[in-house]
């Protein structure tokens, strides 16, 4: 058998093309498999205006696709692509050939390939494993991604939003998943209660229906709130869990900051550095971190209070159902108005009376968790689908990019497979 007839079995070219050529280059370390099409191509081709039989009519200049390596070395399939010219009505046009991908310069083979890789990797690194510039492996992916036009969201009616920071305090992404089958559905700038509308927008585009839409997920933010209230009137506003403990922690981190700033002995040197301390629950510390906590606590500190008060919030959340866990949220409220009487002066409870009244005020949509049921946790998985899109779309953070990245990490699209 020669290299030729094994590369066109490798290859599964069939009956249409075969490789008239392979030769290896040693300065650039290339395999090079040149393909022609064969005349039985011209009896399957049709016009891809009205299916009229079809001639050759030209070829193209030499082209190249980028393949799988052959033993560590590149390799590149080349082809001057024959033009056919329609019987009927004189249209011109190239011949697909079965090799090549959603992008001009790779195989299909080779697609799927670099796709695994980006599962695994940060852009910059795939680029520079399989030797290519990360524009053309972006450019595919974007043409991949094109795939999410035809993704099916009928069956949506469990939704979660959440906002992304695409830059350190400036601009937002609002991002809105599908939380029973635990898809992103649709990315979109900004955090106001417009994002909604674009949403409904996209969620009809796609099969679905605002009004099917039964349960709506987010944190405690006005603008969300309204987005739902005026555009998908069946839904059930759940604020969930995770942003109701984030918000606990950040009080916590307000109390600790005003106690620290109002300072007397010793209150700096027991607080300092110690906020992911007072953001971790007790059975993740440290033996260092669980000496310090008891230090603090000795000295009957608000921060200690406050963080106590947090891991009772956390634990009420494994009340066993809703009415038990209206009755706790209640006396916890109780309990931190009662508190920040004690801790009046210098206003160091203010976070923690913040917190207790926003609960008070969103707590049926708090207790909605209790009925929501399994629906919470890909909301909570977020976060890390977030961070994941962030680092494999490193140098390219423009939202654009981000929602590819998102799309392609979470978006449950059909991508080839090697
Ligand atoms: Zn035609």
């Amino acid at each position: 058998m020669t290299p030729e007839k094994l590369f066109h079995e490798l290859l599964g070219l069939g009956l249409n093309w075969e490789v008239v050529e392979s030769r290896f280059e040693r300065a650039s370390g290339t395999v090079f498999l040149e393909i022609r099409e064969t005349a039985k191509l011209w009896e399957l081709v049709r016009c891809p205006e009205d299916g009229g039989l079809v001639f050759c009519y030209d070829h193209t200049e030499m082209l190249t696709w980028r393949h799988l390596n052959i033993f560590q070395h590149r390799c590149e399939i080349t082809c001057r692509l024959p033009r056919g010219k329609c019987r009927q009505c004189g249209h011109v046009f190239r011949v697909r050939p079965p090799w090549e991908g959603l992008s001009t310069h790779f195989t299909k083979e080779f697609e799927a390939f670099a796709l695994l890789l980006m599962r695994e990797m940060p852009m910059s690194k795939v680029a520079e494993t399989v030797g290519e510039t990360d524009t053309r492996l972006w450019r595919m992916l974007f043409r991949q991604v094109a795939a999410y036009a035809e993704a099916d969201f009928s069956n949506v009616c469990c939704v979660g939003v959440d906002e992304m920071s695409v830059r350190k305090g400036h601009e937002y992404l609002s991002v809105f998943a599908d939380l029973v089958r635990r898809r992103v559905l649709f990315a979109t700038e900004g955090k106001d209660w417009e994002t909604w509308v674009r949403f409904v927008e996209a969620l009809e585009k796609h099969n679905g229906h605002r009004h099917a839409i039964t349960q709506a997920s987010m944190d405690m933010s006005r603008a969300y709130q309204k987005g739902v209230r005026e555009n998908c009137r069946n839904a059930q506003l759940v604020f969930d869990k995770f942003h109701v403990i984030k918000q606990a922690n950040e009080a916590v981190d307000q109390v600790r900051g005003a106690e620290v700033r109002r300072g007397g002995k010793g209150v700096w040197e027991a607080l300092q550095k110690t906020t992911w301390i007072w953001r971790k629950n007790p059975e993740n510390l440290t033996e260092h971190e669980q000496e310090r906590l008891a230090k603090i606590e000795h000295k009957n500190l608000a921060t200690a209070k406050a963080y106590q008060m947090r891991m009772v919030l956390q634990d009420i959340y494994r009340s066993p159902d809703a009415t038990t866990a209206r009755r706790r949220f209640k006396v916890w409220i109780r309990w931190v108005r009662w508190v920040a009487r004690y801790y009046q002066q210098g206003g160091l409870f203010r976070s923690m009376l913040k917190l207790a009244q926003m609960i008070e005020d969103h707590l049926a949509g708090i207790l909605a968790h209790w009925q929501s049921g399994l629906t919470n946790a890909f909301m909570e998985g977020l976060n890390s689908v977030f961070s994941a899109t962030k680092r494999k779309a490193r140098g390219y953070r423009s939202t654009t990019h981000l929602i590819t990245m998102l799309y392609f990490i979470s978006g449950k699209l059909r991508f080839p497979q090697i």
